[in-house]
């Protein structure tokens, strides 16, 4: 019976496979006393809104969005979804604060046309720093993400569009995380064809087309042009409805923490939960990497080493509720802080702008990140860092009323790294399980991608290959 450890989505999607593709029963160990993960929803019902602690969105567009989709609709999810389309405001407009003003980030063709602050040029110029750069080949075939944007769109694309978009993905520095992290195919046409330009323009078209939608969610999301999405009741919803599907097929143990993972040569395994040594045919594991790390280092120190290499970073989450619907002069997404602006949060998020919250102006300050040590010591209280995300809301929305509800959630090591070198630090561990033969499989957000959808497609990349070596 294979023991998945951590019931985060990543956990919960891998036991969801496993089981669709009749590998039962499946057991699924978590250490907390609920499902989810970071995933966490707090619905105040009788006010109108919800504060996400977690994520809040999912995006629709690619196969990672495409399989989420068909997931939702095989948990009979259809009617609780809650699209965003591309035409309203959340969609189309996202602002950076730069410079000292909000300034929203071109959203039309036209748009691209015209200088923008905090832009000192329309950005179509960028195109032409693009045909106009030279080529650069990497050694290592990889980069960070602002020196390759730096090179191929010029300094201020690289520190008031990519570097406050990477803050907004995994609160990480655009100076570390590998370009392969979001620009995977930008940086192979530049490789291959001296420039993003010319890769788009001499790249295999074939290859490139795009495969029919399958299932009626996603075909029903690229009709209606969804662009994000939640659930009805907030995202928490999928890893409950997720959970309550499982205990048909499964076995969910919550407070089972795993201490240690041990592989036999009959190529069998041991899971010590809460001090009991459990056997097992394989081990999916979910778990952040340093976790799986600290729980296999005993017998396989290497291997223990090479997950520890993985990074992760520490956010604050402040969600803030105030009892009047309009305060926002400006309906966007939210906006983001490039981090050359200096201050001490990473961006703003407009909830009630995204869904509907009736009465309420609801607000989400992201703050830390790769920075968060340094903005707010080791140990910053919940208070602390509450009068910071006040402040700047004061500062920079002009919101002088005091919220009737808030949160202040301080989230250690909750967002992997993928710093450059991440892809051959991912392919190295998995060499080693292949090599030594161990009945074990990774997926969670540490190697595969951060968004839900990477995570839940990588259980089901993950688990296909365990189905189909059996
Ligand atoms: C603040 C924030 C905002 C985000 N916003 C978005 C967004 O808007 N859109 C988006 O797509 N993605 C977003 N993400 C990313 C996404 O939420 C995560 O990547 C995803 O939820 C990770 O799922 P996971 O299962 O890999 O890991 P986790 O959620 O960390 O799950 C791992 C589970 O393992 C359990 N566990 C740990 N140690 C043990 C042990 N020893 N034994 C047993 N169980 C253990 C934990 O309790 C946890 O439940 C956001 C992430 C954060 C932190």
């Amino acid at each position: 019976m294979p023991a998945v450890l951590g019931g985060g989505i990543g956990g919960l999607s891998a036991a969801y496979y496993l089981t669709r593709r009749y590998v039962n029963p499946v057991t699924v160990y978590e250490s907390s006393n609920r499902l989810g993960g970071w995933i966490r929803s707090e619905n105040h019902y009788d006010e109108n809104f919800i504060f996400e602690a977690g994520p809040r969105t999912i995006r629709t567009k690619g196969p990672a969005a495409s399989n989420t989709l068909e997931l939702m609709e095989e948990l009979n999810l259809n009617r609780e979804i809650y699209p965003i389309c591309d035409s309203h405001p959340a969609a189309r407009n996202r602002m950076v604060y730069a410079k000292g003003q909000l300034c929203m980030l071109p959203n039309s063709l036209m748009g691209a046309f015209k200088t923008l602050p905090p832009f000192t040029k329309p950005l179509i110029s960028a195109l032409f720093h693009d045909l106009r750069a030279g080529s650069k080949i990497q050694k290592n075939n990889d980069e960070s993400m602002y020196d390759f944007v730096h090179r191929r769109f010029g300094k201020e694309i690289a520190d008031y569009a990519i570097s406050p978009m990477i803050c907004g993905i995994c609160a990480g520095n655009a100076k570390e995380i590998s370009v392969r992290f979001l620009m995977n195919d930008l940086f192979d046409w530049e490789q291959k064809y001296g420039g993003v330009i010319k890769g788009l323009l001499f790249r295999d078209k074939k290859k490139a087309n795009k495969k029919q939608e399958s299932g009626v969610l996603p075909k029903l999301a690229k009709d209606q042009n969804w662009s994000i999405y939640s659930i009805k009741g907030g995202l928490e919803m999928l890893p409950i409805t997720l959970g309550g599907y499982l205990t048909n097929y499964s076995e969910i143990k919550l407070n089972s923490k795993c201490q240690n993972v041990s592989f036999h040569k009959d190529n069998t395994a041991e899971v010590r939960i809460n001090g009991t040594n459990i056997p097992t045919d394989h081990v999916v594991s979910s778990l952040p990497a340093f976790k799986l790390a600290k729980a296999v280092e005993l017998q396989h120190p290497d291997l223990a080493d090479r997950l520890n290499k993985i990074q992760y970073v520490d956010v604050a989450v402040v969600n803030l509720q105030y009892r009047s619907p309009d305060l926002l002069e400006q309906e966007a997404f939210g906006f983001l802080v490039p981090p050359i602006e200096n201050l001490p949060i990473l961006g703003v998020i407009f909830d009630s702008c995204c869904f509907n919250m009736r009465g309420n102006t609801v607000l989400t300050c992201m703050m830390g990140g790769h920075w968060f040590e340094k903005l707010f010591g080791k140990n910053p209280t919940e208070k602390d860092i509450l009068d910071v995300a006040l402040k700047n809301v004061r500062d920079i929305l002009g919101i002088e009323m005091q919220p009737k509800t808030s949160r202040v959630h301080i989230l250690r090591k909750c967002i992997p790294q993928y710093t450059v070198g991440h892809k051959a630090r991912v392919d190295g561990i998995r060499d080693y399980v292949k090599k030594h033969k161990l009945p074990l499989t990774l997926c969670g957000s540490a190697f595969d991608g951060v968004g839900v959808n990477d995570v839940i497609l990588s259980s089901r990349i993950q688990v296909d290959q365990i189905v189909g070596s059996k």
